[in-house]
């Protein structure tokens, strides 16, 4: 069923939104069939699934939230258990964690999505890739790598998440030409080279997929963390963007301008914060619809994530829209005095700093129009350093948030609260805030 299709992305625009259509048709008629969720929310908005045909006919059906979710999970299946093959969870947004059942085809489709989409980052069976993620812990994304990987025909080590020195000892022994990483461990990576007298430029490594943390400004030239990396290890960085829910990556071509989609598995919408469609190019919520998923499918789901789109044709001959970085998470705005800043902005000038190694930002309310930010730093940190990034948070964001010092141990154990499988490097406890 899921055979490769890379042509598709050269075909005329209007020949890859009709193919999309039909594929949507498809997608609604089997929601309203097998998904209790989705029949309730058409039949109590009176939408006859019949009558959606196009991606703007999207639009009259109300949109789905992690929240919907969490209350609903169950009700969002759409098979008997003996057609689950895999569980994978997602973090909820109220206490427990969103479960997501797979079939065997939704397998299948995870595995194509990947090959598709390591093909676009220009990656061949010639290739070997290290896989630094997990891929256990009911986690989706290492499982997604590691099949499409292997269905791409590439050889794989599977060194998972750990300290730099065993990354080194694999890359030694089997010489990946890839590695698939969070950038910031990229840099943990290079830095624990640099200081152990490995030369990373003579690595086999010449390309990384980064995951997890954006690698570039909205205008695709190279963010803080890129650089810093960069200027260390120059070696070839493409990003990649997906989320459990959508089961789909978008992920950069070498021109390096946004993760291509991959239109025979997603529709995506850009909205703004009323739910209506943005144009091209504006920053909005990433709203997916994915295609031809069985299990735990959703419709018109809104990520949190805001990213603009970009549909002019791309360099490498591709008509598929891109998305560009994520710029911000919509519920992690905050509010200060006559303004309002995200902590991205907050994180860019972190890492700009060498020395700063670890870090949480936490947001509190103070009173009901303005948010406080405490950034937690480690006490190794010098009181001059703290000072001089004092003095950046005021030039570059006029803000001044309040600066704790903590033993390396208390960060970490910060950064990784029993249970996660992510650093946190964001704590938000507002009230009324939707953890998401
Ligand atoms: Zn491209």
């Amino acid at each position: 069923m899921w055979k490769i299709n890379d042509r598709l992305d050269f075909k005329p625009t209007e020949e890859i939104i009709a193919l999309q259509e039909i594929a949507l048709q498809k997608q609604i008629n089997y929601l309203y069939a097998n998904s209790a969720y989705y029949k309730k929310l058409l039949d109590t908005n009176n939408i006859d699934p019949i009558s959606i045909k196009s991606i703007a006919d999207l639009t009259q059906i109300p949109t789905t939230s992690k929240v919907d979710m969490g209350k609903n999970n169950t009700s969002f299946q759409c098979v008997p258990k003996t057609e689950i093959i895999e569980y994978v969870t997602t973090s909820g947004t109220l206490g427990s964690p969103i479960v997501i059942a797979l079939t065997k085809n939704d397998l299948k489709r995870l595995a194509y999505n990947e090959k598709r989409s390591l093909k676009i980052a220009g990656i061949t069976k010639e290739d070997t890739i290290q896989i630094t993620t997990t891929l256990d812990k009911m986690f989706m994304a290492g499982m997604a790598y590691y099949t499409g990987a292997v269905s791409l025909g590439a050889s794989v080590i599977r060194s998972g998440i750990g300290n730099p020195a065993p990354q080194w000892a694999f890359i030694k022994q089997f010489k990946p030409t890839v590695t698939i990483a969070v950038p910031s461990f990229l840099y943990k990576l290079v830095k624990y080279a640099l200081a152990n007298k490995i030369n990373p430029n003579k690595s086999s490594i010449l390309k990384a997929i980064c995951i997890g943390e954006p690698i570039r400004n909205n205008d695709f030239t190279p963010n803080k963390l890129y650089q810093k990396l960069s200027d260390k290890w120059p070696i070839n960085l493409y990003s990649t963007y997906a989320s459990t829910e959508m089961m789909t990556a978008f992920t950069e071509c070498d021109a390096h301008s946004g993760g291509h989609l991959l239109p025979e598995l997603v529709i995506i919408e850009i909205l703004d914060k009323d739910g209506k469609p943005v144009t091209n190019g504006e920053l909005g919520e990433v709203t997916i619809t994915p295609l031809g998923v069985e299990g735990t499918p959703v419709l018109r789901y809104r990520t949190g994530d805001l990213a603009r789109t970009h549909t002019k044709k791309c360099t490498c001959g591709r008509n598929t829209l891109r998305l560009g970085p994520i710029e911000a998470r919509k519920n992690q705005m905050i509010k200060l005095k006559g303004t309002t800043i995200f902590p991205q902005s907050i994180e860019e000038i972190l890492v700009s700093f060498d020395q700063i190694e670890h870090y949480v930002i936490e947001i509190s309310s103070s009173t009901i129009n303005t948010d406080t930010i405490q950034i937690y730093l480690s006490d190794r940190l010098n009181s001059e350093l703290v000072k001089t990034l004092q003095k950046q948070f005021v030039d570059s964001l006029r803000v001044t948030p309040k600066i704790i010092r903590v033993s390396n141990l208390e960060l970490i154990h910060m950064l990784h609260p029993e249970g996660t499988r992510k650093p946190k490097k964001i704590i938000d406890i507002r009230k009324g805030t939707v953890h998401e």
